[in-house]
């Protein structure tokens, strides 16, 4: 049986949503059904503990056609979730989506149109975020942040419901990443990139994967993977900090050469400690020099 290749390809990561995913089956196919284009679903599995997997497998039996099931060994995250989806998507062009109905499938059509009308990396911005006011003003923040020190321009960074033409996804694919965040690295490679608003709803079932850990977590690897401006900002307070603990040596020296020992001998100690403290910030300058070239070349 010859098997022919899926227009689109939807990307779902789940972990731990046995009491949503009946929910999502129920309007994620119909939607795709209304497209009028051929798809395939692949849900990638993130080690779930909970009912997930097997829900995932009845709902292959029932619909093996359109649906491809990924199983992970342990949990991964919700990024390295999608890369595994990703590697296996066949469709020209590769939709992502939240397993808790957040995003409406029914915005799927929207975003597949933009690609075809020749826009490689499409974007989305939550038209009202249903989440609470902590979230909304920490990932706010961080938007803000992202958009200072990264070359990344996206306006609503959180919104996972995205959509890529095959060329950013055999990008992504290339890259071998350990820990990434999607749309950013999506957009470093999008030569024609665009962003829609779509509708946010609220969780359907259960609860945030995200721990407050995992949060923090996600955003330093964004911040880190995609800017080299922390490094860079650190080694230079690094050096006018070791530069000036030297002079300021000098001058003690100086001091004790003119008025002999101060402080009973407190002022060389003082001296002592901070030359050692001014040659161990160059130390660390010196790692960042070297470890910055590192990181561009991966
Ligand atoms: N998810 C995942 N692995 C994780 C955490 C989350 O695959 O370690 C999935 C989760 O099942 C959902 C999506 O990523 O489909 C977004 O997670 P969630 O809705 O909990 O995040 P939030 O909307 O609170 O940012
Ligand atoms: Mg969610």
């Amino acid at each position: 049986e010859a098997e022919v290749t899926p227009c689109l390809s939807v990307v779902v990561p789940v972990y731990n949503e046995e009491a949503g995913l009946a929910a999502l089956f129920a309007r994620l196919y119909p939607a795709l059904d209304q497209l009028g284009t051929t798809y395939e679903i692949i849900f990638i599995d993130d080690g779930s503990r909970d009912r997930s997997v097997s829900l995932l497998r009845a709902e292959f039996e029932k619909r093996p056609e359109v649906t491809r099931v990924i199983i992970l060994a342990s949990n991964a995250g919700q990024h390295m979730a999608i890369m595994a989806g990703f590697e296996h998507s066949r469709g020209a062009i590769v939709v992502t989506l939240d397993a808790d109905l957040q995003n409406p499938p029914e915005e799927i059509g929207k975003l597949v149109e933009k690609v075809r009308e020749g826009y490689d990396c499409v974007g989305s911005i939550r038209r009202q975020r249903q989440d609470t006011a902590f979230r909304r003003y920490a990932s706010k923040a961080m938007n803000g942040l992202r958009e200072r020190i990264t070359r990344i321009k996206m306006t609503d960074q959180g919104c996972m419901l995205r959509a890529y033409s095959r060329s950013i996804v055999d990008a992504i694919n290339s890259c071998q990443e350990v820990s990434t965040f999607i749309p950013a690295l999506a957009y470093s490679f999008a030569r024609r990139p665009t962003e829609i608003e779509v509708a946010h709803e609220e969780r359907h079932a259960g609860e945030s994967k995200y721990s407050l850990y995992a949060l923090v977590r996600l955003n330093f690897d964004l911040m880190t993977s995609f800017s080299l401006l922390p490094l860079q900002f650190f080694s230079m307070v690094g050096i006018s900090i070791s530069v000036l603990s030297v002079a300021f040596v000098g001058f003690l020296f100086v001091r004790r050469l003119i008025y002999g020992p101060e402080a009973e001998g407190l002022f060389t100690l003082f001296g002592i400690a901070l030359f050692l403290v001014g040659l161990t910030l160059f130390g660390l300058v010196l790692l960042g020099e070297y470890i910055g070239p590192i990181y561009h070349q991966v």
